[in-house]
């Protein structure tokens, strides 16, 4: 759908509007949070931590939400550097392997082609990767017929790009949800942000890429995330 000029002016203005209250928001949630604790201990004489575990659970996740709002609503022109892609996906495996064993999955490079390269903002990069594993991971998790859930990594050159895949053979989409997946705050999930995928578009997009999904419900998912390529250089 095309936007008009006056429809993007308008989207500019509400999304710095929507950071700077996102932003003090954040003041009080975080004297809530202090107090809260401070009280935790007479709470528990009274036998009722539980409340204030909960109270802190919650501030937590409404702390989250505007985190990924703010990240996601920053314009920030990436801070490139060169990255070997093997290098990042070992990393980003590294970086999830436990949280995705903890819950009975598996996860795996399957393959990288050469010395691939990219001249990309790693942290950026390595936060959309670490999204998609985080929607694989709750995909996988809970599955009916009780085998392994995998996630899988790897990487390709495609002409003038580089595709950085994630699959999974989790619970899938139906053709509602892909159509919506990327729309900001859109989640299927109980406890979801809906802004993974919205973020991680914007930032892919800065980087001059594109993302692709294709899924099948109960079959699994595979997210490719495509970037220009870097030659590689020798030094
Ligand atoms: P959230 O994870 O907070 O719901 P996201 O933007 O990360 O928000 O994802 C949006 C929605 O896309 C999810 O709620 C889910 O329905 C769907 N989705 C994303 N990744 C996958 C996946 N690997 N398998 C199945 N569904 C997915
Ligand atoms: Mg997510």
């Amino acid at each position: 759908i095309e936007r008009t000029a006056y429809q993007n002016d308008n989207l500019a203005m509400l999304g710095k509007l929507s950071a700077s209250i996102a932003h003090e928001i954040r003041n009080p949630l975080t004297a809530i949070r202090g107090f809260i604790q401070l009280l935790r201990p007479h709470l528990q004489g009274l036998g009722k931590e539980e409340y204030a575990k909960i109270i802190l659970a919650e501030i937590d996740r409404a702390n989250d939400i505007i985190h990924e709002f703010l990240s996601s609503s920053k314009p920030s022109s990436p801070q490139a550097s060169l990255i070997t892609v093997s290098d990042l996906l070992k990393e980003v495996i590294l970086l999830t392997e436990s949280e995705v064993l903890m819950k009975g999955g598996q996860i795996e490079l399957t393959g990288v082609a050469g010395d691939l390269c990219l001249y990309a903002d790693v942290k950026q990069i390595k936060q959309v990767l670490i999204n998609m594993i985080r929607n694989s991971l709750e995909a996988i998790t809970d599955r009916v017929d009780g085998t392994m859930g995998r996630i899988e990594l790897s990487a390709d050159r495609d002409g003038n790009e580089v595709r950085i895949s994630v699959a999974d053979n989790g619970k899938g989409m139906d053709t509602c949800t892909l159509s919506r997946l990327f729309h900001q705050f859109f989640t299927t999930k109980e406890n979801g942000t809906g802004l993974g995928l919205s973020v991680s578009d914007r930032i892919i997009k800065n980087h001059g890429g594109h993302i692709s999904v294709t899924s099948r419900l109960n079959e699994g998912t595979c997210f490719i995330v495509s970037l220009p390529l870097t030659t590689s250089y020798k030094a």
